[in-house]
């Protein structure tokens, strides 16, 4: 079957005819691949920054954002028919016993750094016509999301932030009778920094609780991305816009989502801070040069101000099921804008423009089913 590697030792991406993965486990799956799409890691992985293929392995198969359709499942299968549509969950446990997170199922968050990554981390992704996984690691997606089942990774990424920021919120009792409707509203503000695909889902899920939501971009609109932004009645600004600049956005807001993983642009955001307000750093940026940043004031700001700058990684299982309610909640009430962040689908030969050259649109995806 065709796979796409990536070849660390010998600075190489390319196109492989590897043997079909087999079942050998009674609680495996084999999918056939749908979808895969492209995103900033594989990109890194690529570059030769990040990635480690499987022990043993000279190579990686790339791939961590899927979509695939069951086609044989293990005698101990349940809940998993042949037909359904699925996406892989990526990280998996490391194999301490003294790491609480993993053995909690929470992977997520491990403490010893030994877990493992689907197309990332001592895995083989899902950039390959077939695959074989765990039912444990599998959640179905309904037939009616066929073509937006490949965006619920990315979107987990959004929905552990949600979930995080709002224990976080619990600090403050009073916002519990704060919702949308309500005269306080002012309270239920968020900030979204970067139109990438994680960005822009993360804002179709705030806007699917009815919170206010701004998209920070540096893009001047009109563009596809202020469009979709419009098309959810979220608003775009961008540095060119005359009504608001970024500091203004900034300090108006009580939920910040970094989404870009622009450093500079993150710290210059943990300046303008609210009181009380949270800000949660997703992007992973390239190590650049040295930055000085201005300590004092941003100490005295967060002890003053009571403000938590929290960084996630990665989803558990209920990020999962949260992320597929939620694409289909977008398919009902912004179709046309959920069709637009997948911007480009693909064949597998593409690979080599999606992940080593200067690609645009919003998510671009590798199709193994003909157009
Ligand atoms: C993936 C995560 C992963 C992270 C770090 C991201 O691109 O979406 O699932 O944990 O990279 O490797």
């Amino acid at each position: 079957m065709r796979a796409v590697a990536v070849f660390p030792s010998s600075r190489e991406v390319k196109l492989i005819d590897v043997e079909e993965p087999r079942i050998v486990r009674p609680t495996e799956v084999k999918l056939r691949m749908l979808e895969v799409g492209i995103c900033g890691t594989d990109k890194e992985i690529c570059s030769f920054q990040y990635g480690t293929p499987p022990d043993g392995s000279d190579y990686l198969i790339l791939g961590h954002e899927s979509l695939g359709e069951v086609v044989e499942i293990g005698p101990a299968v349940r809940n998993i028919a042949v037909g359904d549509l699925v996406v892989s969950m990526v990280r998996r446990p490391c194999p301490h016993p003294e790491c609480h997170a993993c053995r909690a199922g929470r992977q997520d968050f491990c403490m010893t750094g030994d877990f493992t990554e689907r197309g990332i981390k001592g895995l083989h992704g899902f950039l390959a016509e077939y695959v074989v996984d765990d039912a444990q690691y599998l959640h179905v997606v309904p037939r009616a999301l066929r073509n937006a089942g490949v965006l619920t990774e990315p979107l987990t990424i959004a929905e552990k932030a949600f979930v995080q920021a709002s224990h976080i919120e619990r600090r403050m009792p009073w916002l519990a009778g704060v919702t949308p409707q309500s005269s306080e509203r002012g309270e239920l503000t968020a900030a979204i920094l970067g139109a990438g695909a994680i960005g822009l889902l993360g804002a179709m899920a705030l806007r699917a609780m009815d919170i206010e939501t701004y998209v920070y971009n540096r893009t001047p609109p009109p563009n596809a991305k202020s469009r979709l932004v419009e098309l959810i009645s979220a608003h775009y600004i961008s540095p060119t816009d005359s009504s608001s600049s970024f500091t203004d956005l900034i300090s108006h807001v009580h939920f910040i989502y970094e989404a870009v993983g622009v450093s500079q642009l993150a710290f210059q955001a943990i300046m303008a801070l609210s009181p009380n307000s949270i800000l949660v750093f997703t992007g992973v940026p390239g190590l650049g040069a040295y930055q000085e940043l201005d300590t004092d004031t941003l100490m005295r700001n967060m002890v003053l101000k009571n403000q938590v700058i929290l960084g996630t990684v990665n989803a558990d299982a209920s990020a999962y099921v949260s992320a597929i309610q939620h694409i289909g909640t977008f398919a009902e009430r912004w179709p046309t804008a959920l069709d637009t962040v997948i911007s480009g689908r693909y064949p597998p030969d593409a690979y080599r423009v999606l992940l080593l050259g200067q690609t645009s649109g919003i998510k671009n995806v590798i199709s193994f089913e003909p157009a």
